[in-house]
């Protein structure tokens, strides 16, 4: 079974940025044609006329919901980095937050809570939203991508410390297996001083949780 080498091959790490952007077209012609065998194996038509395109759309569909392979989080911060004294709490609450798990390519969703203590620079309120969109842009599980998170925040800003809180659901628990509707999986990620400090570990559950 060689599915495992071509998935490396074609892996964004194994390619420079070019030949992996060239290749795009032909990535998506050949998930096209790979959805197209697909439906007929699920007992679909794929010819009868609302079927007709759907291999083309869902494999651009795909491309999109995973397109934060092609984007590191250097590139997603860009120039969003500032010098500036302040030596507080930074915290972006709520972002909204939409990936697949790697398990069953099904959605999950929910909420991202982000928060650093600077240590001389703060970043970009919006480019925190887009460090969330690059690791939730791939195939997933949410613990990981609470990691990922901080982990890209506190090597891009160098912080006292990170805090990161995932609220999400998977829509593969709420439709298909267990069948539970109203659970809710909460990860966190602390670091530095998060890690360390109760008080300041404290403060961000209460702010992010909006909890007393
Ligand atoms: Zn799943």
């Amino acid at each position: 079974m060689s599915g495992g080498n071509v998935v490396t091959a074609l892996h964004p790490a194994a390619m420079n940025g070019d030949a992996w952007a060239a290749s795009k077209a032909h990535r998506a012609q050949r998930a096209a044609e790979l959805i197209h065998e697909l439906l007929t194996v699920l007992g679909e038509d794929p010819e009868r006329e609302g079927l007709r395109s759907t291999p083309e759309r869902a494999a651009r569909a795909l491309q999109w919901l995973t397109r934060g392979y092609s984007t590191s989080p250097e590139e997603a911060v860009g120039p969003g980095i500032f010098e500036e004294r302040h030596d507080s709490m930074v915290l972006v609450r709520s972002i909204e937050l939409y990936s697949l798990c790697e398990h069953h390519m099904l959605p999950f969703y929910g909420r991202a809570h982000v928060a650093y203590v600077p240590n001389g620079r703060i970043i970009g309120l919006s480019k925190v939203a887009r460090l969330v969109d690059v690791f939730a842009r791939r195939l997933q599980v949410q613990e990981r991508l609470t990691d990922q998170i901080a982990d890209a925040l506190e090597a891009v800003l160098r912080p006292r410390g990170v805090g990161v809180i995932v609220e999400a659901q998977h829509l593969c628990m709420m439709m298909r297996g267990v069948q539970k509707q109203n659970s809710m999986t909460l990860t966190s990620a602390l670091r530095g001083t998060f890690a360390d400090c109760q008080m300041t570990r404290d403060e961000f559950l209460r702010l992010a949780t909006g909890r007393p």
